[in-house]
C-alpha cells in the first residue's frame, strides 16, 4: 500500500526541520519582480518556514562556452529556509516555481526567466541522476558563494568546505 501525503508527495518529511540553501537566478524578463515572486513561494511552501533571502547581486550570464558578456545579465539571490520537505520534493516543488514562472526547458544554462538550485540539503550528500546535492558547481560559482556568505557567514559546502574559504580562493586569494 502506498501512501500519500497530505501535499501530495510520497516521500515521507523529514522528522526535524533541515536547513536548505537554494540559489536563484534570473535573466530575462522582470527579473527583480521575479525573484520577489519567487520567494514569496518559498515563504509559502508546505512544511517550510524561517525562508531568509540575499539582497540580489547582477552578475555576468554563464554559459556552455563560459562566460558571455553579450547575453542579458543576472540577477541572482540565495534563500535559506528550514524544511521538512524531502529532498527530491523541495526539487519537484522549485521546478513548479520554475514553471509557473514561464521558464522553458531548451539548452542547459541557456537564458531563462527564472532558476532555482537546490544547492545544499542539511550536511546531505546525494548523487541522484536527477538531483546532486550539494550541487556540483556550487563551489565554484560567486554568484552563490557570495550571497550565501553574506546571509550565513559560517556557512559549509558539505564536503568542499566553509564558503568564506571558498569565496575568498575564487577571489584570487586566502582567507
Ligand atoms: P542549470 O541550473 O544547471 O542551468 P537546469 O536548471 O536546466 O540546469 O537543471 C538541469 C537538471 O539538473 C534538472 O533537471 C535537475 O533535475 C538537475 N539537478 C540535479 N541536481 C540539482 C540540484 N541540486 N538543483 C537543481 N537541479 C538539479
Ligand atoms: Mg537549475
Amino acid at each position: 500500500m502506498s501512501v500519500r501525503l497530505a501535499h501530495g508527495i510520497g516521500e515521507p518529511p523529514a522528522d526535524q526541520p533541515v536547513a536548505a540553501v537554494v540559489a536563484l537566478g534570473a535573466n530575462l524578463g522582470s527579473r527583480r519582480e521575479t525573484l520577489a515572486a519567487a520567494v514569496e513561494r518559498l515563504r509559502h511552501l508546505p512544511l517550510t518556514a524561517d525562508v531568509r533571502v540575499s539582497a540580489p547581486i547582477e552578475t555576468v550570464a554563464v554559459t556552455l562556452t563560459g562566460e558571455d558578456a553579450d547575453a542579458p545579465r543576472y540577477l541572482n539571490a540565495v534563500a535559506l529556509l528550514h524544511t521538512r520537505l524531502a529532498p527530491a520534493t523541495l526539487l519537484r516543488e522549485l521546478h513548479r516555481i520554475e514553471a509557473d514562472h514561464g521558464r522553458v526547458r531548451r539548452e542547459r544554462w541557456g537564458d531563462r526567466t527564472l532558476d532555482l538550485d537546490l544547492i545544499a540539503y542539511g550536511d546531505a550528500r546525494i548523487d541522484e541522476p536527477h538531483l546532486t546535492v550539494p550541487h556540483p558547481r556550487a563551489h565554484e560559482r560567486e554568484f552563490v558563494l557570495a550571497p550565501w556568505n553574506e546571509i550565513d557567514p559560517d556557512a559549509e559546502i558539505p564536503g568542499r568546505g566553509r564558503v568564506d574559504a571558498l569565496l575568498a580562493a575564487l577571489r584570487g586569494g586566502t582567507l
